[in-house]
């Protein structure tokens, strides 16, 4: 049962481990766009963007099973599978980024990330957004808000305000560059700026194209590098381009890779050009034990060649505008804003000019409860984020927003 598993997991795994929902689901299987809870209940999955091709994919589970059962080891052997993974991954960059470290999670990508920059300026001071989360290492964890580090901030940490409506890109900028002479009046030199280029831990707010150029030329002029951690807006999800920082226009000098990569299974990488990598791996050495092994390379082979066969970077640019259209179509009091680009999408409510806290954490619960999965985000919890698979068709998009519309009525306006 599952209210016995949920106390089992508390008494083996200790509290406050994080469940999504009110009644926390336990998921048993997933195929394609669906999912289905211990009950046998079936729901719609427009939430999880680590199952980026699909719950399952047969070719991925091939993948993984055939590998498996033919060898997996550490990473300090030659295997062919992992040089053709960063070869066909980094084929996929342009701006000189040609070279890969492989790491299980998206949290090494970045801490690598951090200390890449470093081995380049020989500086520490970084900057991230004040709304952000890029991991769980202790040098990561000190870039996030949600959990400020005991004791604060080191002083080698500046967070500038995250963008949102109305924030000229120049405003960014200057944040940016304000935090930067912070860092150096402080003696802590500038190593870099890390940031979500579709700031998706920020509620995605609504950015131009473009939007992130001043501050490119305000790192560079500082001698920092720009770090984009595409976690979450990465390989295609965004429709128009296979990354972020092309959708926005920003050139950035590593780029870090995780969720969707392998489809589920614990794949993550750092991307950069050979003369940042060279500064790293002569600064630190580096290895790591799991990273990139034959079976999560195979993992993320297959991953890619569903990508690409099935064109579901195509199938995000088709299917997202219109969900965002239907999305808009949706007529309600508190609806402020439906956003996104692809398949990464929202709908911002507010109430007398306010954000709809309470409103939104209950509309979540209705449409959980109608069999589809989705999850708030904001720093007010204001705003619904969906992130479905990538094979998330017009027929899938048509059920959410009937979904959507009948949750919408269902919740009341004083929740
Ligand atoms: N960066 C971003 C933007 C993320 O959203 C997350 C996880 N949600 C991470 C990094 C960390 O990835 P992981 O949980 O794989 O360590």
């Amino acid at each position: 049962m599952t209210s016995d598993l949920l106390s089992r997991r508390a008494a083996a795994l200790g509290g406050h481990v994080p469940t999504f929902y009110r009644q926390p689901l336990e998921i048993v299987r997933g195929a394609g766009v669906h999912v289905w809870d211990a009950q046998r209940r079936q729901y719609l999955d427009c939430y999880n963007n680590v199952p980026h091709v699909g719950h399952c994919h047969p070719r991925v589970v091939e993948a993984i099973a055939q590998q498996a059962a033919t060898l997996n080891t550490h990473t300090r052997y030659l295997h062919p599978m992992v040089v053709e993974y960063v070869e066909r991954l980094c084929a996929k960059f342009d701006h000189g980024l040609t070279q890969a470290i492989m790491v299980c999670t998206g949290s090494e990508a970045n801490d690598v990330a951090l200390r890449m920059a470093q081995a380049v300026t020989g500086a520490r001071g970084v900057i991230a957004t004040d709304a952000t989360y890029h991991g769980n290492t202790s040098a990561v964890s000190a870039l996030s808000t949600r959990r400020p580090p005991i004791g604060g901030y080191p002083p080698h940490v500046r967070l500038v305000p995250a963008p949102e409506a109305g924030m000229t890109d120049a405003e960014f900028a200057a944040n940016v560059a304000d935090a930067i002479a912070e860092l150096e009046a402080a003696g802590e030199g500038f190593s870099g700026l890390m940031l979500c280029p579709f700031f998706a831990n920020e509620a995605f707010p609504t950015v131009a194209p473009g939007f992130l150029c001043a501050t490119e030329q305000v790192v560079r002029d500082a001698g920092g590098l720009i770090m984009a951690d595409e976690v979450q807006p990465g390989f295609g999800r965004l429709g128009s381009h296979w990354w972020g920082h092309d959708w926005i226009g920003l050139v950035p000098d590593i780029v870090t890779l995780g969720k969707p990569m392998a489809n589920g299974h614990p794949v993550a990488a750092v991307v950069t050009r050979p003369d940042i990598m060279e500064a790293f791996r002569s600064a630190f050495g580096y290895f790591n034990t799991f990273g990139g092994n034959p079976v999560s390379s195979a993992a993320a082979l297959a991953t890619l060649d569903v990508i690409e066969e099935e064109a579901l970077v195509q199938n995000a640019a088709t299917v997202g505008p219109h969900v965002t259209e239907m999305l808009r179509g949706l007529d309600h009091p508190f609806l402020h804003e439906v956003r996104g680009a692809g398949l990464f999408f929202g709908m911002e409510f507010r109430k007398d000019g306010a954000p709809a806290t309470d409103f939104v954490a209950e509309l979540v619960e209705q449409v959980v409860a109608r069999g589809v999965l989705l999850n708030k985000i904001g720093r007010h919890g204001e705003v619904l984020k969906m992130r479905p698979p990538m094979p998330f068709s017009h027929q899938n998009a048509e059920h959410l927003v009937q979904v959507l519309d009948d949750a919408l009525k269902a919740t009341p306006l004083d929740a």
